[in-house]
């Protein structure tokens, strides 16, 4: 499904996707920016929903916000790698850039639901690496969510009931990091990261790699 990044040694590596799942309010979106703002060869896929905007949400940077019929359209043309329902709204990556970035050898970054996480590693069960993010208590996770003054008092209420059933997913994730101190689990998750693009059924072009120097140290 991938290619790879080009590299003057010739290996090159098959680009990846890395999901980010978390319940809203563990810090994913802020864990999620800092991630791509520091990996060149790391880009962000942006989803459709039929949620409305938010405050500081920008078209096309956060979602691309389209109607129920539209995303059913695009459903129907098969336009998603994957979709689910969310808090009674529809979310899903488009394939097209997905596609894209895979095949030029970058990486993808995903901000999805377990729902999805389970399609995409369906898809492509070599290709995907997992990382739940947990908040460090229920405490911290109310405070962030009114901290944020994104959503109203009910619909903040309604996240929290639904925290708990979100976090029951992470069984089901390769990695999972405690989001106490906003510095470390992004040291953590870029750590994971890095470690799964140094994995060698990752690189390819080792064996010719290997052997040119191989030769070079015969001579
Ligand atoms: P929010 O409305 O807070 O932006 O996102 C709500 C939830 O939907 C989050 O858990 C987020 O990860 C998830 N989500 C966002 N985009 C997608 C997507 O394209 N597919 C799936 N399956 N979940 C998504």
């Amino acid at each position: 499904m991938t290619k790879a990044m080009h590299n003057p040694n010739g290996v090159e590596r098959r680009g990846l996707m890395f999901v980010l799942s978390s319940p809203s309010g563990a810090g994913k979106t802020t864990l999620s920016r800092m991630l791509v703002s520091e990996t060149p060869e790391l880009e962000m896929s942006v989803s459709a929903t039929t949620r409305p905007m938010r405050p500081g949400e920008i078209e096309g940077r956060d979602y691309y916000f389209v109607d129920r019929s539209k995303f059913d359209a695009m459903i129907a043309a098969d336009e998603f790698l994957e979709w689910a329902n969310v808090f009674d709204n529809r979310y899903g990556t488009p394939r097209a850039a997905v596609e894209t970035a895979l095949a030029a050898g970058r990486d993808v970054l995903f901000d999805i639901d377990w729902q999805g996480t389970q399609q995409l590693r369906s898809r492509a069960p070599n290709d995907v690496v997992s990382v739940f993010i947990l908040p460090p208590s229920v405490q911290a996770l109310e405070h962030r969510l009114h901290t944020r003054a994104q959503d109203s008092d009910e619909v903040i209420r309604g996240r929290m009931r639904k925290a708990g059933d979100e976090m029951s997913r992470f069984d089901a994730y390769d990695y999972i990091v405690v989001n106490d101190n906003i510095g470390m689990a992004f040291e953590s998750v870029r750590a994971i990261l890095r470690a799964e693009q140094l994995k060698r059924a990752r690189q390819v072009g080792l064996d010719a790699f290997v052997q040119r120097m191989r030769l070079e140290l015969e001579r």
